[in-house]
């Protein structure tokens, strides 16, 4: 006798699903997601699960040596006073 009856998933099951289709998606690859976690299911049929984002120093504008807020005066990532430095140090000796 085939058994026709569909199993229905537990909430936990569903979430677990959810994050399991999130983590194995080919979303950006500057996802990341924690070990568990948070999944927000709405009246749609899906769901939201909780995911980290990396954005960059460099692409936030923010100098990647001194931290200051106006990285795009510069070059490289670096702020004007960071990317002028770089520019009056001698060459670096090789040894
Ligand atoms: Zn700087």
């Amino acid at each position: 006798m085939k058994n026709t009856q569909k199993r229905k998933l537990t909430p936990d099951l569903k979430d677990e699903a959810y994050r399991r289709a999130a983590r194995s998606a080919n979303y950006a690859e500057n996802i990341d997601f924690d070990d568990v976690p948070v999944v927000s299911r709405g009246d749609d049929s899906g769901a939201y699960v909780q995911a980290w984002f990396w954005v960059s120093n460099e692409d936030a504008g923010i100098c990647t040596q001194c931290g200051a807020a106006n990285a795009a005066e510069g070059f490289e990532g670096l702020c004007g006073n960071c990317a002028d430095k770089t520019e009056n140090e001698p060459p670096e000796a090789t040894s």
